[in-house]
């Protein structure tokens, strides 16, 4: 049984569609990430899974149980959101016992539950405090105390990270997987962010204007695009127009302008089953430039031109010219990226490129 089911799932503001019939299973215990650039329905499909708002059409169940009429204080959710702001005249303890309120927990039963929720989110000494003399790191971690204490059939996060800033956000995404795992609670997590997505979920779901692109595992989404789209969100991505000229073996052909003829395997374009027009998927990163006239036995290369370079630190970002294709490429560097004008090799392999249809 699934933790979570939409199924068909419409939502309709006026005239404008924010999320067209989407379906979806979360597998109990799973951690899940609505994946998308903003406006794209994600906040909209989460406060339909917590009973906030009311679907247009379609069904929602929780562990099996359709929950379309039942509401939100009925569905037992955790829920974190960006700015779920803490009570501020309630203590960190008032405010993460706040859910037990109404569930009849005698009061031992509370103080245990609060301490140990504290406990999890590594904060066990801060229950007389309040909000205001928190951090903002903290305050997340208590809004997160407040949300598990309850023991709910599903965690629901929306943005939770996205106010912190860059370094806290990285520990926070490892500390939140962490007590995810820990309690093993189904989680649905939201963020416009690719990097977040790839290190926390078994499962991302990205979606674009209100349609879901592609659900699977973020090695799967990241290697093998479903669309454009996710080619292009999940990591800069170069699209290259390109003609698959055979399909009859255990690799696809293709041809492309300036580039030598090579193939791929099947597995890496699954949706090519016919010799004609196709693009080219090629990760920034995997394109890996090299002095002109390197010895490149055996390896594909390609002539470039460098039109400019985004220097990074410890990497570069360079934006190519191969014929009438521009490119970009991602490369650790050294000492001294290469410069503007420099004409080099792009050394890349069969193995990382993808092919989709033309769309
Ligand atoms: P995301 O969370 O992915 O950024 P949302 O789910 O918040 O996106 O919004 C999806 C789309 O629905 C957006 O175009 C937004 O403007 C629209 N929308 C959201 N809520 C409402 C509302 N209450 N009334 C009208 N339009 C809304
Ligand atoms: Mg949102």
């Amino acid at each position: 049984m699934s933790a979570v089911s939409l199924t068909q799932i419409v939502k309709r503001f006026g005239n404008f569609t924010a999320v067209h019939e989407m379906s979806l299973d979360i597998a109990e215990g799973s951690f899940v990430t609505l994946l998308g650039p903003s406006g794209c329905g994600k906040t909209t499909t989460l406060r339909m899974i917590a009973g906030l708002l009311d679907p247009s059409e379609g069904e929602i169940s929780i562990k099996g149980r359709r929950v379309n009429d039942v509401p939100i204080h009925k569905r037992n959710l955790g829920l974190v959101f960006q700015n779920y702001a803490l009570f501020p005249h309630k203590t960190v303890a008032e405010n993460v016992a706040f859910g037990l309120n109404y569930r009849n927990v005698s009061k031992p039963d509370a103080q245990r539950k609060v301490a140990e929720a504290l406990d999890l989110v590594q904060l066990p000494d801060l229950g007389a405090r309040y909000p205001k003399e928190l951090s903002g790191g903290q305050q997340q971690r208590i809004a997160l105390a407040r949300a598990i204490v309850i023991e709910p059939d599903v965690l629901l996060l929306d943005e939770p990270l996205s106010a912190l800033d860059a370094n806290l956000r990285e520990d926070m995404r490892v500390e939140l997987k962490r007590i995810q795992q820990r309690i093993g609670v189904t989680t649905v997590f939201v963020t416009h962010d690719q990097t977040e997505a790839l290190a926390m979920s078994d499962q991302i779901i990205v979606m674009s204007k209100g349609r879901v692109e592609q659900v699977g595992a973020p090695e799967v989404v990241y290697n093998t695009p479903a669309t454009e789209f996710v080619a292009q969100f999940l990591g800069a991505s170069n699209l290259l127009s390109a003609s698959c000229t055979d399909v009859s073996g255990s690799e696809i052909n293709l041809e492309l302008p300036d580039f030598p003829r090579f193939s791929i395997p099947k597995q890496r374009a699954p949706q090519i089953a016919a010799p004609g027009p196709v693009r080219l998927v090629i990760r920034a990163e995997k394109l890996h430039l090299m002095p002109a006239g390197s010895s490149t036995e055996g390896d594909l290369t390609v002539k470039a031109t460098v039109e400019n370079v985004d220097y990074q630190g410890q990497s570069a970002r360079y934006f190519l010219r191969v014929g009438d294709h521009q490119l970009q490429a991602v490369n650790m560097i050294d000492e001294h990226p290469f410069a503007t004008g420099a004409e080099v090799l792009l050394r890349f392999r069969a193995k990382d490129c993808a092919a989709l249809p033309v769309e």
